[in-house]
């Protein structure tokens, strides 16, 4: 088999050499050694070279990637200049005298096996680190080159079972022409990455690795989700066709991205972006957005040991509204629980953390916390056209008392004589069916809503987003996801209230008929997007669009709306 078929992650054609990311599994032989001192030496040597390695690799996530992602290789190279941890890898070496191979995995084995029992996600990241930092020293100890990322010295196509975060940030991004994968969804971490970095990926694909040659020329189409391994001459021929045609129609885009998206009878939406900090702000606005309408502030939170103070807050905040310059910022408060967690906050191991302690719910057991982001936010946002929201909202309650905690800070504020934001609106995600259904009922302390599609189709049709055997149901296309969108856009323009969409639904043009008829008023998605769905506005009539979502909304199922999109003609 040379074609596979898996789920388009990012859009784009791409061809170039298959580079195949497959780590090598190491094989550990126990042996008894003679000269332990000896041994000892060799050991030695090994793990300054694995020192190197991970230098090496800390400074190239760096430049790749960031300075925050590069902190998991200072992790690695505590492990490796641990005493406790050295002392008995020495002992089991002098006193039951193993080889070095063998000392290095019982000890750091029996590290890991540790942290992993520990009932907190936190250390059990540590563990894997520790594996990872084991595995480095095994290759080291057996006269393996490092990771295969070295490799990636020309521009390939990422061929891989999967990819985590650790092994995204040692690739050099401008060799990276596009990523296949077997495994992953596409919500995936491959699906982001390949997003944020505007090259085509395909998710997915149930090839096996091993069966892949290394080198072999692949044209894969991240639009239809299709990869081919050593294509024939004419199918070569026909991705190159593709492959221009997406080039040319990508240029369009970019070139027109500053103008307004207004549709062909005079309807301007905001197109806006989804950001997770001052770079990708940077991003959005070279690529025409016109302002974020999603910043993840999670992420400032992540990989930390502690709460961020309030005036490191104020100033990252503040970067990103410099760069906006007095467009608008929706800001969204801490979302954790879920897939994401903050180990400092004391979480404890959930049976199914998406039903649990997530975004907005830590109001009641930890108002401080949203208490110093809105001061924060409000010491940053003076001048700023700043907008809060709030995830995971399921009740009105929730957002009674955020608003609470809301005025307690302005009071504070005024009574310190401190300046701060004053026209500031308030806003909720809707993300959970239960607030789309009561939509009518938040309008009174909302001034907007913005519809979050991941999360509100993994609770729709209970699929768990991160679950790649049922990733394909996964479809924000389908028509009771749909209904939700529909019944809070009526909802809230019934109160007069505007309404966005910041789930990846919005970055899709192929919805942009769809979304422009149920009435959306912001549609906010991945910097890379904005060219594209700007475009796509421009080709729509409001009137022609309310058919689309009227014929949409009565279909039974997702395949149906997709086809049914798939073959209309723009008016
Ligand atoms: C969403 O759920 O659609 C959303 C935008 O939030 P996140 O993907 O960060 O959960
Ligand atoms: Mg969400």
């Amino acid at each position: 088999m040379r074609q596979y078929q898996g789920l388009p992650a990012s859009p784009g054609v791409a061809i170039g050499p298959a580079w195949i990311y497959n780590p090598v599994k190491i094989c550990v032989n126990v042996e008894r050694i003679k000269d332990p001192e000896a041994e000892w030496v060799r050991l030695m040597s090994a793990v300054n070279l694995a020192r190197n390695q991970v230098q090496a690799l800390g400074e190239r996530a760096k430049v790749n990637i960031g300075a925050h992602e590069a902190a998991i290789f200072e992790a690695h190279l505590e492990f490796l200049d641990d005493v406790d941890i050295m002392a008995k890898v020495r002992a089991v070496i002098f006193k039951q005298n193993l080889n070095a191979e063998a000392a290095v995995k019982n000890v750091f084995d029996e590290f890991a096996h540790e942290l992993a029992q520990i009932q907190d996600e936190y250390l059990a990241a540590r563990a894997l680190d520790l594996e990872d930092v084991s595995h480095r020293l095994l290759r080291c100890l057996q006269g393996e080159s490092d990771l295969e990322t070295d490799l990636l010295t020309h521009p390939s196509i990422i061929v891989a079972e999967d990819l985590t975060p650790s092994d995204t940030v040692q690739f050099d991004k401008r060799k990276i022409l596009g990523i296949c994968t077997a495994k992953g969804g596409p919500t995936s971490h491959t699906a982001i990455l390949a997003r944020s970095l505007g090259v085509p990926a395909v998710v997915s694909a149930s090839f096996d690795v091993d069966d892949i040659e290394i080198g072999v020329i692949t044209a894969l189409d991240g639009s239809e989700g299709m990869t081919i391994f050593g294509p024939t001459i004419n199918e070569l021929n026909l991705a190159r066709e593709k492959k221009a045609a997406w080039e040319l129609e990508r240029e369009e885009q970019v070139a027109s991205t500053h103008q307004p998206a207004t549709t062909l009878d005079g309807i301007t939406p905001e197109v806006v972006a989804n950001i997770g900090g001052v770079e990708d702000a940077r991003k959005a606005m070279e690529l025409g957005a016109e302002g974020v309408g999603l910043f993840r502030t999670e992420f400032l939170y992540l990989d930390r040991t502690e709460l961020l103070e309030i005036a490191e807050q104020t100033s990252i905040y503040r970067g990103v509204m410099d760069v906006l310059e007095g467009k608008p910022l929706v800001v969204r408060t801490l979302d954790i629980g879920g897939d994401k967690s903050v180990p400092y906050l004391s979480m404890t191991e959930e049976q199914n953390p998406f039903l649990g302690w997530r975004g907005i719910r830590m109001v009641r057991e930890r108002p401080d916390i949203l208490y110093n982001q809105f001061e924060a936010l409000l010491l940053a946002g003076v001048g700023a056209d700043l907008r809060i929201m709030l995830p995971m909202v399921s009740g009105v309650g929730e957002v009674q008392r955020a608003r609470e905690v809301l005025e307690e800070v302005r009071a504070d504020l005024n009574k310190r004589g401190k300046t701060q934001a004053e026209k500031v609106q308030f806003g909720i995600m809707v993300e959970v069916p239960s607030a789309a259904l009561l939509a009518d009922h938040f309008a009174p302390y909302v001034d907007f809503y913005s519809i979050g599609t991941n999360d509100l189709t993994q609770y729709s049709l209970a699929v768990d987003r991160t679950n790649e055997r049922v990733a394909v149901l996964a479809s924000p296309f389908n028509p009771a996801v749909l209904k939700l969108v529909a019944m809070t856009i009526e909802a809230a323009h019934r109160h007069g209230k505007w309404v966005g969409m910041c789930g990846e639904l919005a970055g899709e043009p192929s919805a942009v008929p769809l979304l422009l008829g149920l009435g959306l008023d912001e549609f906010s998605m991945a910097p890379a997007s904005v060219p594209s769905v700007k475009q796509a506005i421009r080709k729509w009539s409001l009137e022609r669009c309310k058919e689309v979502a009227r014929e949409a909304l009565a279909m039974p199922g997702s395949s149906e709306v997709i086809k049914y999109l798939k073959g209309l003609t723009p008016a």
